[in-house]
């Protein structure tokens, strides 16, 4: 059935492969992130197979799909008050950056008589999570290493997420002194100095990442096999682990503009359209905004024009493409790190795997 997605196996398996081999080159451990794919088992079984002992993803839900496998489970994003309980449950460490929240940890882990781990994140710069003032962070992790139920596992910074501030020496530099400032404090080593996501990539392929960092928490790169600075992919991986599949439900010679009064899209904003001539073969596909996200995708056949989309509708131009498309074909869509999350969230794509 469509619209649904397969997944290339051996090729997502040489993206984990690459990137563990690089990584390891450089003496940081990853921390697979799974929320890319809604943490489905079949996909998190082949970074298991590759050696991937440490899971991270954002929502506790999908930690708990992952509780079959036998690794270190991270949850990535700040508990919520309400979930504190459930945290304990299902993961072994989470990102923290509230005192008040680890003590709510700490009282559950308690209740359950189950210790929990917990990174301190540093915020350097991109307004996301994290504590600005390092002096209130050296306070709270020196009040976490008193607790009895929690145990502070290291230190973590996240960056180019929302303001898209660049991994930079400088930065992974003052996360390191961050760490050492906090072992100085409690005079023990931090396990764990997690220097970010798959932006920070570039940053160590050369060379630029001080020895203190250990850990980078990876999700699209491991995926796609692309580096978030540059934005580019690197060497013997695949960007086409994963293709969506939809199926052409109207094929027709239509105008390339619209005829009417033109009125406001969703958004309140007035579209415009390009005029490619009066007769151009524009085919409809079964899919929509619920199942994918248009911006981070592309075609397989090059010569496909995606015009826009609206819930459940695609609409291509195929009046260029080489190959001769029918009523009930099916197009192959390469899905972005974006249009994968949604379209692992979305219960109408079929996952065939
Ligand atoms: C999503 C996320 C990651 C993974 O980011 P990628 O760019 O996919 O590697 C890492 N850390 C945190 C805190 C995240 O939310």
């Amino acid at each position: 059935m469509y619209p649904s997605i397969t997944l290339n196996r051996e090729r997502l398996r040489q993206n984990v492969r690459v990137m563990t081999s690089l990584c390891r080159k450089h003496g940081i451990g990853i921390t697979g992130v799974t929320k890319g794919f809604c943490a489905d088992p079949s996909v998190a079984q082949i970074f298991f197979e590759e050696g991937i002992t440490r899971f991270g993803d954002s929502r506790l839900l999908n930690l708990k799909g992952l509780k079959g496998f036998e690794v270190e489970k991270w949850l990535i994003r700040p508990p919520m008050c309400c979930e504190t309980e459930n945290v304990i449950t299902y993961a072994d460490v989470s990102v923290n950056s509230e005192y008040d929240t680890i003590l709510r940890l700490n009282h559950y882990a308690q209740i359950h008589d189950k210790p929990h781990k917990v990174i301190l994140m540093a915020d350097l710069g991109d307004i996301r999570e994290g504590f600005t003032d390092y002096q209130e962070l050296f306070e709270v992790a020196r009040a976490v290493e008193s607790l009895d139920y929690i145990e502070l596992y290291g230190i973590g910074t996240n960056l180019t997420c929302f303001s898209f501030i660049q991994p930079t020496f400088r930065k992974m530099a003052q996360l390191s002194e961050l760490a050492e400032q906090i072992e100085e404090r409690i005079g023990r080593q931090l396990e764990i100095v997690s220097g970010g996501n798959s932006a920070t990539l570039d940053l160590m392929i050369h060379g630029g990442i001080p020895p203190k960092i250990n850990n980078l928490r990876l999700g699209e790169s491991l995926l796609f096999g692309r580096e978030r600075a540059n934005y580019q992919y690197l060497p013997d991986t695949f960007h086409d682990a994963f293709v969506l599949h939809a199926q052409i439900i109207e094929l027709k010679y239509k105008s390339s503009l619209p005829w009417g009064t033109v009125g406001v899209d969703s958004y309140g904003i007035r579209p415009s359209f390009t005029d490619r001539g009066e007769k151009r073969l524009k085919a409809i596909c079964a899919i929509g905004k619920q199942d994918f996200d248009l911006e981070t995708t592309v075609p397989v056949d090059s010569g496909i024009l995606m015009l826009g989309y609206s819930s459940d509708h695609l609409m291509l131009d195929i009046t260029d493409s080489i190959h001769s498309y029918h009523l009930g074909d099916i197009i192959d869509l390469i899905p972005g790190y974006f249009s994968l999350m949604r379209a692992f969230t979305s219960k109408y794509i079929q996952k065939s795997f």
